[in-house]
């Protein structure tokens, strides 16, 4: 006990901290990267394996394939593995989608890298410039979707849809879930001379657990789920049909709940025998009467909505729905138009916001109210079903990267082939274009020949192993005319006359044209390395790749390997 209370005394002499300098080289960070780039390859794809996640303390289970929930349910303490996925988060947040890429990417090269016997300097250098080269290739080869053209539009989304295996899709599912959210995107866009006044995306997504998959619907405006209102209760919402051609919305938000300490940073001072709780809640009394004055029938309070002005307003019959919680109100504001209030002074009346109809609807012995909003505006609700917890939340994942890759593709209407397609191609154009520009390279970096040969090998090697992807049951091999990617079962001894389908679906080819990847005779032919591969005509669904996402999160990848690759030490403080 002595000892405990010396060791732990203020008057002892500050100790020395205890600091781990840890090189790239080090195996406990090697052994970390490795481990994280086989979780992350082996997640990959459609035939990826689901990850199921826990904490040591017996917390949510999570499971899933998709980068952006298995970054988000896991906690890492390397700090080389940190930067990746932060890279990886910062990218996901723009785009929802890969993460799986820029991680393999990064995590390949850095790996890769390590095992050369070149200055990192040179390799940074050298990586650098075969990245401008990749970009430049995907930028001006990637094929231009037309959004008049459902079947282009469709195919991205169903190659979205399927590189995911936890949610188990028939293709019944796949088109169901691709006409919804096709559907949903179309309808959700503002008119030309409405586009700058919409806040969201107009999309908003709804998870009802409990229900198979194909009872997943869209409906026309915002559901607000409102537990207040008894789902037992069949009540239609009566009170809400004016006989004028809208209904008005108040949208609070504060806290209605009269509490002084729900105020914000505001001080005051008051006489003991005053009642500041009273006194707030005559304010709002007063608030609400305006309201009703103003004929508002909806108020949607973002916090909390004292009991007794619950009641004071619904025996004015205006409906109260409260804790929508602040990500709601930017949907609200969309739905309605109106703007939020925050204090409770002066109600303008141009605050308010108007709804064509509020139904009340029951699901799965839940309450909500739809608000259908007036014709100019466009919001959207996908309820999404599911009789399976974590598949309901990558099913939402997957839905929500769909639409946001539709919006991308609203900006930039550019899309590679997938299916490992465009890296086979890219690998093949690239290890071409060194080969031609190795003078140049030489002289600019003042590497040798050898040195560049061995970089560009690291370089094309990581395109390859992220085409092919984990499963070693195929043998993985390309042609001389599109440099797209075939697998051929390893058991079969196939038919040389035998045409197959590439593996984005998109070129068909003779097996004798075939040769394996990685062997010196796959080279593009140098006429087709000038001109982008154009959409071939086919009958099938082709698997495509959204070009933005791939150029990002290779770029993203690129360089969060040359800043590891650039680190001396990393120094931790493991006090
Ligand atoms: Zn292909």
């Amino acid at each position: 006990m002595q000892s405990h209370l010396e060791t732990t005394s203020r008057l002892d002499a500050k100790k020395q901290a205890c600091i781990n300098h840890l090189t790239l080289e080090n195996d406990q960070i090697l052994r970390a990267l490795v481990l994280m780039e086989q979780m992350i390859s082996s997640s990959r794809g459609p035939f990826g394996k689901i990850k199921m996640v826990q904490n040591s303390h017996g917390g949510h289970l999570t499971m899933t394939s998709t980068s952006s929930r298995l970054l988000s349910s896991m906690s890492f303490s390397n700090p080389i593995a940190k930067l990746v996925v932060s890279s990886a988060q910062g990218h996901l947040q723009t785009f929802s989608d890969g993460g799986h890429l820029l991680m393999s990417f990064s995590l390949n090269l850095i790996l890769g890298s390590l095992r050369l016997d070149i200055s990192r300097r040179i390799l940074t250098d050298l990586y650098e410039i075969f990245l401008t080269m990749c970009v430049e290739y995907l930028t001006n080869f990637s094929n231009i979707v037309s959004f008049s053209d459902l079947k282009q539009m469709s195919s991205m989304v169903m190659s979205i849809l399927t590189s995911k295996p936890l949610c188990r899709f028939t293709l019944k599912h796949v088109r169901l879930y691709s006409s919804l959210i096709l559907e949903c995107f179309l309808s959700s866009l503002p008119d030309g001379n409405a586009m700058g006044g919409q806040v969201t995306d107009g999309v908003t997504i709804v998870t009802v657990e409990g229900e198979s998959m194909e009872k997943s619907t869209l409906l026309q405006g915002l559901l607000l789920q409102c537990p207040e209102v008894a789902s037992h209760s069949k009540q239609n919402m009566i009170t809400l049909r004016t006989k004028a051609p809208y209904i008005l919305v108040a949208l609070v938000a504060m806290s209605m709940s009269g509490d002084t300490e729900e105020t914000g940073s505001m001080q005051f001072e008051s006489d003991i025998s005053v009642d500041t709780e009273n006194i707030f809640l005559q304010s709002l009394e007063e608030f609400c009467d305006k309201l009703v004055v103003a004929n508002v029938r909806l108020l949607l309070c973002q916090k909390v909505v004292h009991p007794w002005l619950k009641q004071y307003l619904r025996e004015r019959s205006v409906v109260v729905v409260e804790r929508l919680g602040a990500t709601m109100i930017p949907y609200i504001q969309d739905v309605s138009g109106a703007v939020p209030i925050r204090c409770i002074g002066a109600v303008d009346v141009d605050w308010l916001g108007k709804v064509a109809h509020v139904e009340h609807r029951i699901i799965q012995e839940k309450s909500y109210l739809l608000l259908t909003p007036l014709a100019e505006q466009h919001v959207m609700t996908l309820v999404l079903y599911s009789p399976d917890e974590e598949q309901l939340s990558e099913l939402k994942s997957l839905c929500s990267t769909c639409l946001m890759s539709l919006r991308h593709l609203l900006r930039s209407p550019h899309v590679l082939f997938g299916g490992g397609c465009w890296q086979t191609r890219l690998s093949a154009l690239l290890k071409n274009k060194v080969k031609a520009d190795q003078g140049d390279i030489i002289e600019k970096t003042g590497c040798t020949r050898g040195c560049l040969m061995e970089a560009c090998n690291i370089f094309t090697n990581t395109l390859e192993k992220i085409a092919i992807g984990t499963d070693d049951k195929y043998h993985h091999m390309s042609d001389f005319e599109s440099g797209h990617l075939w697998h051929l079962p390893k058991c079969s001894n196939p038919d040389t006359d035998v045409v197959l389908k590439c593996s984005c679906g998109a070129f068909k080819q003779n097996i004798s044209k075939l040769s394996y990847i990685g062997e010196d005779t796959v080279k593009i032919d140098r006429d087709l390395a000038q001109s982008p591969p154009s959409f071939p005509v086919v009958d099938s669904d082709v698997v495509l790749d959204l070009s933005a996402t791939c150029v990002s999160a290779l770029t993203s990848g690129v360089l969060t390997a040359n800043t590891v690759l650039s680190i001396g030490q990393s120094i931790q403080d493991i006090n």
